[in-house]
């Protein structure tokens, strides 16, 4: 790995020493139901949710038999419900009738559950199995971008192979979650903190060098 990824990566670390998935989950199913939810929706008012949520239904097999419209009335204030909903109750069948009730353990098998997308599947498989994986979301994808990480900022499988190709593979898990919490509390889209921010010198955005947003 470069000593410049390196630097960025120990600078990020130094920021945010807190930076964890900030979901609340007790078991990996539930965190997949979690994640699913945060689709376009903070973490904060998913874990307003989940409590409720988790206590009716704890495992795949109490998903998978639920009411669709009972379902809805307690996620509907994370948004986009309806397919939310459809979502969680599609790949809780799967998990009971393909997997035996139980989370396959790797990306690929992840995604061959109905609903969920690379994004779920990497975040999954990164906290709950501890496995290598850099889920890009928003925040991931912009402050890729801004620091010279990845190229461009559209396409999340792009920034994904870009980080994979600079940072070693055991700091993928663990990078995920600080260029989130730097996207989330300092590099925010409109306003980023740049004032506060220890990567000034690294940061392509910054200091000019990116043509547009
Ligand atoms: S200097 Fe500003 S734009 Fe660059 S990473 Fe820091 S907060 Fe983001």
């Amino acid at each position: 790995m470069e000593k410049k990824y390196k630097l960025i990566f120990d600078t990020l670390e130094k920021m945010h020493e807190n930076a964890v998935c900030e979901l609340n989950y007790d078991t990996d199913f539930h965190l997949l139901v979690a994640v699913i939810l945060s689709a376009q929706c903070t973490d904060a008012r998913v874990n307003k949710i989940t409590p409720k949520l988790f206590e009716k239904y704890k495992t795949p097999e109490d998903m998978a038999s639920a009411d669709i419209d009972e379902l809805k009335e307690l996620i509907k204030s994370c948004g986009f419900y309806n397919a939310k909903a459809n979502s969680i109750i599609s790949a809780s069948r799967d998990i009971v009738e393909k997997y035996n009730s139980r989370l396959p353990e790797n990306v690929d098998e992840l995604m061959k559950l109905k609903g969920v997308g690379r994004k779920t599947a990497n975040v999954v498989y990164s906290v709950a199995f501890k496995g290598n994986a850099i889920a890009v979301d928003t925040h991931v994808l912009r402050v890729s971008y801004r620091l010279g990480l990845s190229s461009q900022n559209k396409n999340p499988l792009i920034t994904e192979k870009d980080l994979n190709a600079k940072f070693d593979e055991n700091l993928w898990g663990k990078l995920h979650h600080l260029l989130i919490h730097h996207g989330r509390y300092i590099c925010k889209a409109r306003k980023p903190d740049c004032k506060i921010c220890e990567l000034k010198n690294q940061c392509k955005y910054f200091n000019g060098e990116l043509k547009s947003e």
